[in-house]
């Protein structure tokens, strides 16, 4: 039986540290921004945003949300990122995606200044990430090495096992275990041996998109085993990528679905914010 890694409680401590923090900073009259913008009806991308805006209020920042009907055109987007730029109040701007169709997301995100991009999608800052000098870390996968620095398992020579490499999570969760001096192996859709790969890890990341994906003849005895994936079943219930109920006997350590990776990307994008809002003034 394995134990439990509660994101609610990993992210109400780093939500509580930014908090701690920006009450400190408004002393000094500064009050950190984050603008939200989120470009047509998708449901699921409401109640994300919706989640940052709460979690900003959570935290004391300032939050602006810029809620544009479907048919904005990519100039009139391009129009407000530039906007926004340049506006002092503001410390991050996040686009939600997906975008319509008609929009090119890496226009957008090419477009958000560097030292705004607190979801760090920004080729620069994802270059940073490469060698290792980073001001922002993707959220989710900065979210899940504070959830695996929770448990106390050491990650340096560890077997470390991600599933995924989309841009947003595999790859930059990848060069995160590395930079602790995990080994990594980084899976995809033609890996050869998969089952065998993970049988192999130490730490096993899932970011896949398909429900009950990692099944328990997949883990290693004692692995730690960090479910990136968010899978709407068809009965409307959320679940990740792992198969909870017979792997949590194998793992050592587990994160549930809802609960665990999900509450900590938010938390991390308060923390990107707070970091922007100290450059910005120049305090870091
Ligand atoms: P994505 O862009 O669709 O990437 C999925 C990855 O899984 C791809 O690299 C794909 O391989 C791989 N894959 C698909 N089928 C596979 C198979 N049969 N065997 C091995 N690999 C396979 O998704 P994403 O944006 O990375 O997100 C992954 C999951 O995490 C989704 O469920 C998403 O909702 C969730 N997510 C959660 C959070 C959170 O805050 N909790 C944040 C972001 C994402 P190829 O590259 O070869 O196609």
């Amino acid at each position: 039986m394995s134990k439990l890694i509660s994101g609610k409680e990993v992210s109400l401590k780093v939500k509580n540290q930014v908090a701690e923090e920006t009450a400190e900073l408004k002393k000094q009259g500064i009050t950190p921004g984050l603008a939200v913008i989120i470009v047509g009806n998708d449901p699921a991308s409401r109640v994300y945003v919706n989640s940052k805006k709460k979690a900003c209020a959570e935290v004391g920042f300032n939050s602006y949300e810029y809620a544009l009907p479907e048919e904005t055109t990519q100039e009139e987007l391009l129009e407000l990122v530039e906007k926004l730029n340049n506006d002092n109040n503001v410390n991050g701007i996040l686009c939600q995606l997906p975008l319509p169709k008609h929009i090119e997301e890496n226009a957008i995100i090419n477009a958000i200044k560097a030292e705004k991009d607190v979801d760090a999608f920004h080729p620069f800052n994802v270059g940073k990430i490469m060698i290792g000098e980073y001001a922002f870390l993707p959220c989710t996968p900065a979210g899940v090495m504070e959830l695996i620095d929770s448990t106390g398992v050491e990650i340096s020579g560890k077997s470390c096992v991600v599933i995924g490499r989309s841009n947003i999570v595999g790859k930059p969760m990848a060069m995160l275990l590395l930079h602790r001096s995990g080994t990594v192996t980084i899976c995809h859709s033609k890996t050869q041996n998969l089952q065998e790969i993970c049988r192999n890890a130490d730490i096993l990341v899932a970011a896949v998109g398909r429900a009950n994906f990692v099944t328990e003849d997949m883990v290693k005895d004692g692995a730690v085993v960090i479910d990136v994936g968010m899978n709407r079943l068809e009965n409307g219930k959320l679940c990740g990528d792992v198969d909870f109920e017979n792997v949590e006997k194998k793992a050592s350590y587990i994160t549930p679905v809802p609960g665990g990776v999900g509450p900590m990307t938010i938390a991390m994008l308060m923390k990107n914010t707070l970091t922007a809002a100290k450059m910005h003034n120049k305090l870091i």
